[in-house]
């Protein structure tokens, strides 16, 4: 895609070799992963349940301990940051959830759950604050009258909407939706995308957006990472993936996303991730139970990330491929 800059300039958020376990047997959560997100870009975060990207949105808001790596927000490391500077990131990254309902605490009203991040950061003074908040609610397309409603009162569209003006309103630079249409219906799900596609054009402001439905990431990401069992396995532009995904697991996700039918696979439900452990790890490629185009190597080898060298007008798109297939990546690969 034109706009995909991964490597032209510093990025806004970078994971380095971010490792994130769940529990005290170690179940890697996320594996080593390497990441960045554009000033004013969207990355799309893919994959299925148990691929490690909700733990990834939670590492980086700090709701969830890393093992090791890396978290750098304009160059400095959230990992390393003290509870007072922690807090000024806080501002600046916000959070959507897949549930709005739980999201919201059923006991305040709209217009106290938008006042309270603004008292929590000491934004503004009492006047300035109201405005913010209607400026805010009208900025996603509701009028000031829900002011004194609850959540409980509204469709679960117009609660998305309130908890999206609930990140908005402390004006963040990144914005992490997790599954944030997942749980919408088809027709309030294209709203609420149209809803996100529009602030992100208007205020600026850089999108992760993490899902497991390569259609709507299509629809809305700059840049797409493709994650499985904990690892990263593809990141490229999203004109470069939707052309020619590179991991024969995007491949498969692609095949499926547009197919009535399920690809036979080996080895039965290839969509059930399950976390790794620890002790797995650089045994062999994540996928290779799964691979339909395994070779030996892939058994006894974790391949390396490699980046695609295109000859045609691709040459100045980054993409980034973990698979042995590249072991000797000279061209055009796909
Ligand atoms: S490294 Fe081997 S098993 Fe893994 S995705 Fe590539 S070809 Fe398949």
């Amino acid at each position: 895609m034109s706009n995909s800059s991964l490597q032209t300039k510093p990025p806004m958020l970078e994971l380095q070799d971010l490792s994130v376990s769940f529990d005290r047997q170690r179940q890697l959560a996320v594996d080593r992963v390497n990441l960045s997100i554009q000033e004013g870009l969207t990355l799309g975060l893919v994959g299925s349940s148990g691929a490690g990207k909700s733990s990834i949105a939670r590492a980086i808001m700090r709701l969830h301990d890393a093992d090791s790596g890396k978290i750098l927000f304009r160059g400095e490391d959230i990992l390393r940051m003290d509870p007072r500077e922690m807090k000024a990131v806080r501002q600046r990254i916000q959070l959507v959830f897949q549930d709005p309902l739980a999201s919201l605490s059923p006991r305040r009203s709209v217009g106290q759950t938008l006042l309270e991040p603004l008292q929590h950061f000491a934004l503004g003074d009492t006047l300035s604050r109201q405005e913010k908040i209607r400026h805010t609610l009208h900025t996603v397309g509701l009028d000031h009258d829900v002011l004194r409603r609850y959540p409980h009162q509204f469709s679960a569209g117009q609660q998305q909407r309130i908890a999206i003006a609930r990140a908005l309103v402390t004006d963040p630079d990144l914005l992490i939706a997790d599954e944030a249409v997942a749980s919408l219906d088809v027709s309030i799900q294209a709203q609420i995308l149209e809803l996100i596609l529009d602030l992100q054009k208007d205020l600026g402001i850089a999108l992760l957006f993490i899902s497991h439905d390569l259609a709507v990431i299509r629809q809305i990401a700059d840049e797409v990472a493709i994650m499985y069992r904990g690892q990263l396995l593809e990141q490229s532009s999203a004109d470069a993936f939707f052309s020619g995904p590179a991991h024969p697991y995007s491949r498969a996700l692609l095949t499926f996303a547009s197919s009535a039918e399920p690809p036979r696979l080996p080895d039965g439900n290839w969509n059930l991730e399950q976390a790794r452990s620890a002790m797995e790890v650089n045994a062999s490629c994540v996928f290779a139970h799964k691979c339909a185009e395994k070779m030996p190597v892939c058994e006894q080898l974790e391949p390396r990330s490699h980046r695609i060298q295109y000859r045609d007008e691709r040459a100045m798109e980054p993409h980034c491929v973990k698979c042995h297939l590249y072991d000797e990546a000279t061209g055009n690969e796909n």
